[in-house]
């Protein structure tokens, strides 16, 4: 099995923090609004919709968050535009001062809006100025694809990136919590441009995302492998995973645990988190005259008690 093609080393986009997952059962304890719960969801928010439209800044259409504020005829805009309108009104020309729009502040204080995730199952309701940062941490916030080496921006949930990495990525499919990957490359002197590869693994009723790649560590060629989890991180670290590599009576182990997707690719990498091969040594592994790379990694994925 040859190796995926040469690609341009292109960061992933920084998604989301270590930390993230905890917040959602923090915030889980808020009171529930009686007249949203329930089964007309729709018909019991519409009654604050048109506060909603208010909160709405005019120029830039995001929900405003304190300081709102309004020119003396009454327009208001979020604390981001009027940074950008040079002092002046959007809607009316006066010049604008800075007035704060205390009213207005004070009705998002009193609203209560379900999570923007709630399609994807979020059935969390939020006090207005706690909802945007329950977004941010959300668990069914959707997840980045996790194929590397491109600068793909699909977002989704498990299943949707699952089909994603198959039919668009043609990334390999695999059954079962053990595997037994062979890794050839014929010009094993390039590693500048990160060369990768991507298999998905389907055990216990989860996805997991093996990555190979070649890098530059310092001024090192090195290889890595790892794993990671199509999910959370908090239940990543219900799972556990090894990985094997050697040849002529030398191996390396390494055994860890999954980290999330919602760990950045380059962000895992960067950080070790997985079998670093020296390129000696996978030289030395693939044996013959360190023309080809031929490394031949077993690994296994089992579940925590
Ligand atoms: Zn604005
Ligand atoms: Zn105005
Ligand atoms: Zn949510
Ligand atoms: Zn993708």
């Amino acid at each position: 099995m040859a190796l995926g093609s040469s690609c341009q080393d292109i960061p992933e986009s920084e998604t989301s923090d270590y930390e993230s997952s905890i917040a959602s059962n923090e915030l889980e304890n808020f009171q529930l609004t009686k007249s949203i719960v329930g089964p007309s969801v729709k018909a019991a928010v519409s009654p604050t919709s048109g506060v909603h439209e208010l909160l709405e800044c005019p120029v830039c259409t995001n929900s405003m968050y304190p300081p709102i504020h309004q020119c003396p005829n009454g327009h208001t805009l979020c604390s981001n535009c009027k940074l950008r309108v040079h002092n002046h009104c959007p809607t009316c020309r006066h010049e604008l001062g800075n007035i704060r729009c205390l009213a207005l502040e004070k009705v998002a204080e009193s609203l209560e809006l379900p999570c923007r995730h709630q399609n994807l199952g979020c059935p969390d309701i939020f006090p207005y100025y706690s909802k945007l940062k329950h977004e941010h941490q959300c668990r069914f916030r959707p997840y980045n694809c996790p194929y590397a080496g491109s600068e793909c921006l699909v977002t989704g949930d498990i299943p949707m990136l699952v089909t994603h990495l198959k039919n668009d990525h043609k990334v390999d499919m695999h059954d079962g919590c053990t595997f037994n990957h062979r890794y050839v490359k014929s010009n094993p002197q390039e590693v500048e441009n990160a060369t990768w590869m991507l298999t998905v693994f389907n055990c216990f009723g989860q996805h997991f995302c093996l990555h190979f790649e070649a890098f530059l560590l310092g001024m090192a060629p090195v290889y890595m492998a790892f794993l990671r989890f199509m999910g959370e991180d908090d239940e990543a670290k219900n799972y556990c995973y090894s990985l094997e590599v050697g040849g002529y009576g030398r191996k390396l182990i390494w055994q860890g645990v999954p980290r999330s997707i919602r760990d950045s690719h380059r962000k895992v990498r960067d950080s070790y988190d997985g079998l670093v091969i020296h390129r000696n040594m996978a030289l030395f592994f693939s044996g013959g005259n360190r023309q080809e790379l031929k490394l031949r990694v077993t690994g296994r994925i089992w579940k925590e008690q």
